[in-house]
C-alpha cells in the first residue's frame, strides 16, 4: 500500500485543505505515515505570511533533497502560499520537487472526481470551509494577495452542498473561512453577500453552529451584523483585525479605515448582538511608530475590551509595499517592550472578562479529549476542559463553570444534549 505524508504550516486554510488532500488519498488507497522518508508521496502545504514561515518551508525542502535523491522514485509536491504564478522558477530554484500546485489545486494523477471525495472521511465535529481565496486588499504589509491572488468565491450552492454532507458525516459546528470573508460574492454572477450565505446555511438540518474567519472593518456590512444577531446558530464571535490605535499608521498600513470607523463599528456590533465575544490582531513596532502612537494603540485596546489579541511584531516582507517603501526603524527591543505592554494589558482584561462566567452554565461543543479532560469550545469561541467519564466527544453540553483563567475556562456537565 503506497504511503503518504503532508506537513502543514500557517492558516486554518492550509490546515483544512490538507485534512481534504490526506482523506482523499486514503480514499486513492495511500496510508498516512508519519515520517517523510518511509513516504511514496510527499506533499509540503506551505506558508509565506512571514519570512520565518517561508524559511522553514525552504529549511524542509533542503532537508528532503537526500531523501529524494536516496528513494528518486518519490513524489515531492509543494502545495500554499509559495506556489505563485512563476512555477517554472520555483522548478529551477527546487528541482528537487515534482509538482507546484496552487492553492487549492490537484495534481492531474490525482484529479478530483467530485467535490464530496475531497472531504475529509471522519471530520472534527468543528470543521473549517474555504468559502472565498485571495484578497484584493493590498495592506502594505502583507504578502497574501501577491501571493493567493485576487479573491474567488465559491457559489453558495457549493458550499451548502458541502456543508450538508460534512454534517451527513458528523460535523455540528462550521467555520466559514477566507482572508476577507466580507468580501463574499461580488465575483459571482449574482453577487451574494457573506450575510445571504449565512441565512442559507442556517437552514441545514444537524448543523447546530456557523462562524466566519476573517473580517475586514472596512468591508463589514450592517446586513451581516443583523445576520448574526438574528440567525440562531450563528455564534456571538466576530474577529475584527484592527492592528493599530493610530490613524497614521493605519494610513501607512493602507487599512481603509479611521479609528473612529473601527470604534463605530464595535458599537454597532455590540448593539445588536450583546454578548457578543469580540477578538483582534494588532501588528507593534511598524514602521516609524511612536511610543505615542503605540500608546494610542494600548488606549483603544484598553477602551474596547476585546475577549483575545493576536499581537503581532512587525517585521518586513519582502515583496510588499511596506518593505520597499518604509524603513523598519523601531529597535527589536522597543517593539518587544510595546508587545509585553499589551499582553499584560491583554491578560488582565481577559481575567475580567472571563471571570464573569464564573457559576454560570454555558453550552460546550466537545471537540477531544486533552490530557484526560474533555474539550470543548462555547458560542463565543471559549476553550473549556472538564472531566467526566461519558463519551461527549461531538456532543452539545451544558457546563457549569466553576473555575476561569485568562485563556480558558473549567467546569462541571449539567445537561447533556445527546440529539
Ligand atoms: S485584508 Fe490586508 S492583511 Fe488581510 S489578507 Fe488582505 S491584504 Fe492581507
Amino acid at each position: 500500500m503506497p504511503q503518504y505524508y503532508i506537513w502543514t504550516i500557517g492558516c486554518q486554510m492550509n490546515k483544512a485543505e490538507s485534512e481534504r488532500l490526506g482523506s482523499y488519498l486514503e480514499q486513492l488507497g495511500y496510508q498516512a505515515t508519519v515520517t517523510a522518508e518511509e513516504a511514496d508521496l510527499i506533499v509540503l502545504n506551505s506558508c509565506v505570511v512571514r519570512q520565518s514561515a517561508e524559511n522553514r518551508v525552504i529549511n524542509k525542502l533542503n532537508a528532503l533533497k537526500p531523501v529524494k535523491r536516496s528513494r528518486p522514485g518519490i513524489t515531492l509536491a509543494v502545495t500554499g502560499c509559495l506556489v505563485n504564478s512563476h512555477a517554472d522558477q520555483l522548478k529551477q530554484r527546487f528541482p528537487q520537487v515534482d509538482y507546484f500546485l496552487k492553492p487549492g489545486d490537484y495534481p492531474h494523477w490525482l484529479e478530483k472526481q467530485d467535490k464530496p471525495s475531497v472531504l475529509p472521511r471522519h471530520p472534527s465535529p468543528s470543521t473549517f470551509v474555504t468559502i472565498i481565496q485571495g484578497c484584493n486588499n493590498f495592506c502594505s504589509y502583507c504578502i497574501v494577495p501577491y501571493r493567493r491572488g485576487r479573491e474567488r468565491s465559491r457559489p453558495i450552492t457549493e458550499i451548502a452542498d458541502e456543508v450538508k454532507e460534512l454534517v451527513h458525516r458528523g460535523v455540528k459546528e462550521v467555520t466559514l473561512l477566507g482572508q476577507n470573508v466580507d468580501s463574499y460574492g461580488h465575483d459571482l454572477s449574482d453577487h451574494p453577500s457573506l450575510a445571504d450565505l449565512l441565512y442559507e446555511l442556517n437552514t441545514i438540518d444537524g448543523l447546530a453552529r456557523l462562524r466566519f474567519l476573517t473580517n475586514h472593518p472596512k468591508d463589514m456590512s450592517p446586513k451581516l451584523i443583523e445576520a448574526v444577531a438574528e440567525l440562531d446558530k450563528v455564534c456571538e464571535q466576530i474577529s475584527l483585525p484592527v492592528q493599530s490605535g493610530s490613524n497614521d499608521i493605519l494610513r501607512a498600513m493602507r487599512r481603509g479605515y479611521t479609528v473612529e470607523d473601527y470604534r463605530q463599528l464595535v458599537t454597532e456590533i455590540r448593539s445588536k448582538i450583546p454578548e457578543v465575544a469580540l477578538s483582534t490582531d494588532v501588528i507593534v513596532g511598524f514602521p516609524s511608530e511612536t511610543e505615542q502612537q503605540s500608546q494610542q494603540t494600548v488606549n483603544l485596546l484598553s477602551e474596547l475590551r476585546f475577549d483575545t489579541i493576536h499581537i503581532a511584531v512587525y517585521s518586513p516582507r519582502p515583496g510588499t509595499i511596506a518593505a520597499r517603501k518604509l524603513e523598519d526603524n523601531v529597535p527589536p527591543a522597543e517593539k518587544k517592550e510595546r508587545l509585553i505592554k499589551i499582553e499584560q494589558l491583554q491578560e488582565r482584561i481577559a481575567t475580567e472578562i472571563n471571570a464573569q462566567l464564573l457559576g454560570r452554565t454555558v453550552e460546550v461543543l466537545i471537540e477531544g479529549r486533552n490530557k484526560g479532560k474533555w474539550q470543548g469550545r462555547t458560542r463565543t469561541g471559549k476553550l473549556v476542559f472538564f472531566s467526566d467519564n461519558g463519551d461527549y466527544l461531538g456532543q452539545l453540553v451544558k457546563i457549569r463553570i466553576e473555575k476561569t483563567s485568562p485563556w480558558s475556562l473549567q467546569g462541571k456537565v449539567k445537561d447533556y444534549n445527546n440529539d
